[in-house]
Protein backbone atom coordinates (compact mmCIF):
# COMPACT_ATOMS: atom_id res chain seq x y z
CA UNK A 1 0.00 0.00 0.00
CA UNK A 2 1.12 3.06 -0.92
CA UNK A 3 1.05 7.03 -2.07
CA UNK A 4 1.29 7.34 -5.98
CA UNK A 5 4.37 8.76 -7.24
CA UNK A 6 4.60 11.91 -8.21
CA UNK A 7 5.23 12.79 -11.96
CA UNK A 8 8.72 13.45 -11.21
CA UNK A 9 9.19 10.66 -8.95
CA UNK A 10 8.09 8.28 -12.12
CA UNK A 11 10.05 9.27 -14.69
CA UNK A 12 12.48 9.61 -12.46
CA UNK A 13 12.18 5.60 -11.62
CA UNK A 14 12.07 4.92 -15.09
CA UNK A 15 14.86 6.82 -16.68
CA UNK A 16 16.94 5.19 -13.95
CA UNK A 17 16.14 1.73 -15.23
CA UNK A 18 17.17 2.77 -18.76
CA UNK A 19 13.96 3.20 -20.25
CA UNK A 20 13.01 5.90 -22.92
CA UNK A 21 10.42 7.77 -21.80
CA UNK A 22 8.48 10.75 -23.72
CA UNK A 23 5.72 12.75 -21.87
CA UNK A 24 3.20 13.16 -23.69
CA UNK A 25 1.08 16.06 -24.19
CA UNK A 26 0.13 17.53 -21.02
CA UNK A 27 -0.14 13.72 -19.18
CA UNK A 28 1.12 15.25 -16.05
CA UNK A 29 -2.11 16.66 -15.00
CA UNK A 30 -4.36 14.41 -17.01
CA UNK A 31 -6.55 12.30 -14.70
CA UNK A 32 -9.93 11.18 -13.73
CA UNK A 33 -9.30 11.67 -9.66
CA UNK A 34 -12.80 13.83 -10.14
CA UNK A 35 -14.71 10.68 -10.77
CA UNK A 36 -13.37 8.13 -8.03
CA UNK A 37 -10.28 7.39 -6.22
CA UNK A 38 -6.51 7.35 -6.85
CA UNK A 39 -4.51 5.42 -4.39
CA UNK A 40 -3.50 3.55 -2.19
CA UNK A 41 -1.32 1.90 -4.75
CA UNK A 42 -1.03 -2.03 -4.59
CA UNK A 43 0.36 -3.07 -7.98
CA UNK A 44 0.89 -2.80 -11.52
CA UNK A 45 -1.33 -3.91 -14.34
CA UNK A 46 -0.41 -5.14 -18.07
CA UNK A 47 -2.68 -4.86 -20.81
CA UNK A 48 -2.39 -4.88 -24.54
CA UNK A 49 -3.54 -2.22 -26.83
CA UNK A 50 -5.57 -4.16 -29.61
CA UNK A 51 -4.16 -1.52 -31.69
CA UNK A 52 -1.37 -1.37 -33.87
CA UNK A 53 0.76 1.95 -34.80
CA UNK A 54 2.51 4.19 -32.07
CA UNK A 55 0.93 7.28 -32.81
CA UNK A 56 -2.35 6.56 -32.83
CA UNK A 57 -2.27 4.26 -29.86
CA UNK A 58 -0.67 6.93 -27.88
CA UNK A 59 -3.42 9.17 -28.61
CA UNK A 60 -6.03 6.49 -27.84
CA UNK A 61 -4.96 5.92 -24.53
CA UNK A 62 -4.23 9.77 -24.25
CA UNK A 63 -7.83 10.93 -25.24
CA UNK A 64 -9.89 7.61 -24.19
CA UNK A 65 -12.84 6.55 -26.74
CA UNK A 66 -16.52 7.32 -26.99
CA UNK A 67 -18.15 5.62 -23.44
CA UNK A 68 -14.64 5.59 -22.22
CA UNK A 69 -13.12 8.91 -21.19
CA UNK A 70 -8.63 9.07 -21.32
CA UNK A 71 -6.48 8.44 -19.66
CA UNK A 72 -7.06 5.15 -20.34
CA UNK A 73 -3.56 3.68 -18.45
CA UNK A 74 -0.44 5.68 -17.36
CA UNK A 75 1.39 4.83 -19.89
CA UNK A 76 2.19 2.96 -23.36
CA UNK A 77 4.73 0.52 -24.35
CA UNK A 78 5.49 0.49 -27.45
CA UNK A 79 6.81 -2.10 -30.12
CA UNK A 80 10.35 -0.76 -29.84
CA UNK A 81 10.16 -0.54 -26.13
CA UNK A 82 9.90 3.40 -25.82
CA UNK A 83 7.52 4.68 -22.69
CA UNK A 84 4.87 6.78 -23.47
CA UNK A 85 3.36 8.63 -20.16
CA UNK A 86 -0.11 9.40 -20.89
CA UNK A 87 -1.95 9.79 -17.42
CA UNK A 88 -0.84 11.07 -13.79
CA UNK A 89 -3.94 9.60 -11.42
CA UNK A 90 -6.70 7.53 -11.94
CA UNK A 91 -6.76 6.26 -15.48
CA UNK A 92 -9.75 3.43 -16.76
CA UNK A 93 -8.06 0.85 -17.61
CA UNK A 94 -8.34 -1.91 -14.56
CA UNK A 95 -12.20 -1.85 -14.36
CA UNK A 96 -14.02 -3.84 -11.77
CA UNK A 97 -12.17 -6.69 -10.58
CA UNK A 98 -11.70 -9.30 -7.48
CA UNK A 99 -11.11 -8.15 -4.11
CA UNK A 100 -9.68 -11.41 -3.34
CA UNK A 101 -6.94 -11.11 -6.28
CA UNK A 102 -6.40 -7.10 -4.70
CA UNK A 103 -6.10 -8.95 -1.23
CA UNK A 104 -3.17 -11.76 -2.93
CA UNK A 105 -0.94 -8.36 -4.42
CA UNK A 106 -1.45 -6.23 -1.08
CA UNK A 107 0.42 -9.82 0.63
CA UNK A 108 2.24 -10.92 -2.68
CA UNK A 109 0.41 -14.24 -2.28
CA UNK A 110 0.11 -16.49 -5.11
CA UNK A 111 -3.40 -15.16 -7.28
CA UNK A 112 -6.57 -16.91 -6.30
CA UNK A 113 -8.98 -17.23 -9.65
CA UNK A 114 -10.41 -13.99 -11.11
CA UNK A 115 -13.95 -14.91 -10.58
CA UNK A 116 -16.03 -11.76 -9.28
CA UNK A 117 -16.14 -8.15 -9.92
CA UNK A 118 -16.72 -6.09 -7.46
CA UNK A 119 -13.43 -4.30 -6.62
CA UNK A 120 -12.42 -1.04 -8.30
CA UNK A 121 -8.77 -1.66 -9.62
CA UNK A 122 -9.03 2.06 -10.81
CA UNK A 123 -8.15 3.62 -7.78
CA UNK A 124 -5.52 0.47 -7.05
CA UNK A 125 -3.05 -0.22 -9.60
CA UNK A 126 -1.40 1.85 -11.93
CA UNK A 127 -1.93 0.93 -16.01
CA UNK A 128 0.62 -0.08 -18.85
CA UNK A 129 -1.00 -1.00 -22.30
CA UNK A 130 1.13 -2.40 -24.59
CA UNK A 131 0.71 -2.23 -28.09
CA UNK A 132 -0.23 -5.18 -30.03
CA UNK A 133 -2.85 -6.98 -31.59
CA UNK A 134 -3.85 -9.33 -28.74
CA UNK A 135 -4.70 -11.63 -31.56
CA UNK A 136 -2.32 -14.14 -30.37
CA UNK A 137 0.00 -13.80 -33.63
CA UNK A 138 1.18 -10.14 -33.67
CA UNK A 139 4.71 -10.77 -31.95
CA UNK A 140 6.36 -9.77 -28.79
CA UNK A 141 9.60 -8.04 -29.74
CA UNK A 142 12.06 -8.12 -27.06
CA UNK A 143 12.66 -4.74 -26.67
CA UNK A 144 9.34 -4.07 -25.62
CA UNK A 145 9.07 -7.58 -23.66
CA UNK A 146 12.09 -5.96 -21.77
CA UNK A 147 10.62 -2.29 -21.41
CA UNK A 148 7.63 -4.22 -20.04
CA UNK A 149 9.69 -6.15 -17.46
CA UNK A 150 12.09 -2.68 -16.32
CA UNK A 151 8.84 -0.39 -16.24
CA UNK A 152 7.16 -3.16 -13.90
CA UNK A 153 10.33 -3.14 -12.44
CA UNK A 154 11.21 0.77 -11.68
CA UNK A 155 7.29 0.94 -10.32
CA UNK A 156 8.38 -2.31 -7.80
CA UNK A 157 11.45 -0.62 -7.09
CA UNK A 158 10.05 2.46 -6.18
CA UNK A 159 7.30 1.77 -3.90
CA UNK A 160 9.59 -1.53 -2.19
CA UNK A 161 7.05 -3.88 -3.54
CA UNK A 162 8.16 -7.37 -5.05
CA UNK A 163 7.44 -9.30 -8.76
CA UNK A 164 3.87 -10.14 -7.38
CA UNK A 165 2.20 -6.74 -7.64
CA UNK A 166 2.76 -6.74 -10.90
CA UNK A 167 -0.64 -8.63 -12.67
CA UNK A 168 -1.71 -8.76 -16.06
CA UNK A 169 -5.53 -7.27 -16.66
CA UNK A 170 -6.51 -11.13 -17.42
CA UNK A 171 -5.74 -12.15 -13.99
CA UNK A 172 -8.16 -8.96 -12.63
CA UNK A 173 -11.33 -8.87 -14.45
CA UNK A 174 -13.25 -11.85 -15.38
CA UNK A 175 -13.55 -12.32 -19.27
CA UNK A 176 -10.33 -10.12 -19.96
CA UNK A 177 -7.75 -11.83 -21.81
CA UNK A 178 -4.98 -9.33 -21.67
CA UNK A 179 -1.92 -9.34 -22.26
CA UNK A 180 -2.03 -12.02 -24.58
CA UNK A 181 1.35 -13.91 -25.69
CA UNK A 182 3.09 -14.31 -22.92
CA UNK A 183 2.27 -15.72 -19.57
CA UNK A 184 2.49 -13.72 -16.24
CA UNK A 185 4.15 -16.03 -14.33
CA UNK A 186 7.36 -16.13 -17.57
CA UNK A 187 7.10 -12.21 -16.76
CA UNK A 188 7.13 -11.93 -12.71
CA UNK A 189 9.99 -14.59 -13.35
CA UNK A 190 11.61 -11.42 -15.46
CA UNK A 191 11.01 -9.01 -13.15
CA UNK A 192 12.25 -10.80 -10.12
CA UNK A 193 15.38 -11.52 -11.65
CA UNK A 194 15.14 -7.97 -12.78
CA UNK A 195 15.18 -6.51 -9.44
CA UNK A 196 17.71 -8.59 -8.46
CA UNK A 197 20.08 -6.31 -9.92
CA UNK A 198 20.95 -2.20 -9.94
CA UNK A 199 18.35 -0.76 -12.31
CA UNK A 200 20.75 0.84 -14.26
CA UNK A 201 22.34 -2.61 -15.60
CA UNK A 202 22.41 -3.77 -19.26
CA UNK A 203 22.05 0.00 -20.84
CA UNK A 204 19.04 0.90 -22.96
CA UNK A 205 16.51 -1.34 -23.53
CA UNK A 206 16.85 -1.63 -27.37
CA UNK A 207 21.11 -2.77 -26.56
CA UNK A 208 21.99 0.79 -27.19
CA UNK A 209 24.12 2.61 -24.88
CA UNK A 210 21.76 3.26 -22.31
CA UNK A 211 22.34 7.11 -22.46
CA UNK A 212 19.59 8.51 -19.56
CA UNK A 213 20.45 6.22 -16.90
CA UNK A 214 20.70 7.67 -13.91
CA UNK A 215 24.19 8.81 -13.58
CA UNK A 216 27.02 7.87 -11.26
CA UNK A 217 25.74 8.03 -7.76
CA UNK A 218 27.03 4.88 -6.32
CA UNK A 219 25.07 2.07 -6.45
CA UNK A 220 24.03 1.09 -3.05
CA UNK A 221 23.09 4.67 -2.16
CA UNK A 222 19.35 6.29 -2.50
CA UNK A 223 19.41 8.74 -5.10
CA UNK A 224 18.03 12.14 -4.64
CA UNK A 225 14.56 11.81 -4.69
CA UNK A 226 13.57 15.21 -6.03
CA UNK A 227 12.88 18.27 -3.92
CA UNK A 228 8.75 17.60 -4.79
CA UNK A 229 8.68 14.37 -2.69
CA UNK A 230 9.50 16.32 0.41
CA UNK A 231 7.26 19.11 -0.68
CA UNK A 232 4.42 15.87 -0.35
CA UNK A 233 5.62 15.25 2.98
CA UNK A 234 6.34 11.83 2.09
CA UNK A 235 5.25 8.43 3.82
CA UNK A 236 8.17 6.31 2.84
CA UNK A 237 11.28 3.83 3.94
CA UNK A 238 13.60 6.56 2.24
CA UNK A 239 12.63 8.80 5.09
CA UNK A 240 13.48 6.10 7.66
CA UNK A 241 17.00 5.61 6.29
CA UNK A 242 17.80 9.29 5.96
CA UNK A 243 16.59 9.99 9.64
CA UNK A 244 19.14 7.25 10.66
CA UNK A 245 21.72 8.65 8.53
CA UNK A 246 20.89 12.38 10.10
CA UNK A 247 20.86 10.58 13.86
CA UNK A 248 24.79 9.37 13.14
CA UNK A 249 25.69 12.72 11.80
CA UNK A 250 25.08 13.82 14.92
CA UNK A 251 21.78 16.59 13.72
CA UNK A 252 18.57 14.55 15.42
CA UNK A 253 15.85 16.75 16.15
CA UNK A 254 13.87 13.93 16.68
CA UNK A 255 11.85 12.45 20.06
CA UNK A 256 10.84 9.43 18.51
CA UNK A 257 11.67 8.04 15.06
CA UNK A 258 13.16 8.41 12.74
CA UNK A 259 10.09 6.65 11.05
CA UNK A 260 8.59 6.60 6.81
CA UNK A 261 6.46 9.63 7.90
CA UNK A 262 8.19 13.11 7.17
CA UNK A 263 7.63 15.46 10.28
CA UNK A 264 8.77 18.62 11.38
CA UNK A 265 11.71 16.76 13.45
CA UNK A 266 13.01 15.72 9.88
CA UNK A 267 13.07 18.80 8.99
CA UNK A 268 14.79 20.12 11.63
CA UNK A 269 17.45 17.35 11.83
CA UNK A 270 18.21 17.51 7.99
CA UNK A 271 18.25 22.00 8.10
CA UNK A 272 20.66 21.17 11.18
CA UNK A 273 22.47 18.59 8.60
CA UNK A 274 23.11 21.56 5.56
CA UNK A 275 24.19 24.04 9.09
CA UNK A 276 26.47 21.56 9.44
CA UNK A 277 27.83 21.46 5.51
CA UNK A 278 28.34 25.32 5.64
CA UNK A 279 25.11 26.76 4.34
CA UNK A 280 22.72 29.11 5.92
CA UNK A 281 19.09 31.06 5.38
CA UNK A 282 17.40 29.60 2.86
CA UNK A 283 19.82 27.00 1.75
CA UNK A 284 19.53 25.55 5.38
CA UNK A 285 15.98 25.35 4.96
CA UNK A 286 15.54 21.63 6.11
CA UNK A 287 14.52 20.73 2.86
CA UNK A 288 16.62 18.42 1.22
CA UNK A 289 18.64 19.48 -1.70
CA UNK A 290 20.84 17.07 -4.35
CA UNK A 291 24.09 18.38 -2.95
CA UNK A 292 23.51 18.01 0.74
CA UNK A 293 21.51 14.74 -0.30
CA UNK A 294 24.20 13.60 -2.25
CA UNK A 295 26.57 14.07 0.66
CA UNK A 296 24.54 12.47 3.60
CA UNK A 297 25.06 8.64 1.77
CA UNK A 298 21.95 7.63 2.27
CA UNK A 299 21.66 3.72 1.78
CA UNK A 300 19.19 2.45 -0.74
CA UNK A 301 16.90 0.07 1.06
ZN1 LIG B 1 -6.78 -4.45 -20.40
Amino acid sequence: MAKPLSADRMVKALKDEGLTVHEHRNWRRHHRNAKGAWGPLNGVMIHHTVTSGTESSVELCYNGRSGLPGPLCHGVIDKQGEVWLVGNGRANHAGLGDGDVLDAVVGERNLPADNQADTDGNARFYGFECINLGDGEDPWPKAQMEAIVRVSAAICRAHEWNERSVIGHKEWQPGKTDPRGFTMDSLRGRIKDRLGKKPGDGGGVGGGDGDGGGGKPAPELEPFPGADFFHDRPDSPVITRMGKRLVSEGCSHYEIGPGPQWTEADRQSYAAWQRKLGYSGQDADGIPGPESWKRLRVPKG
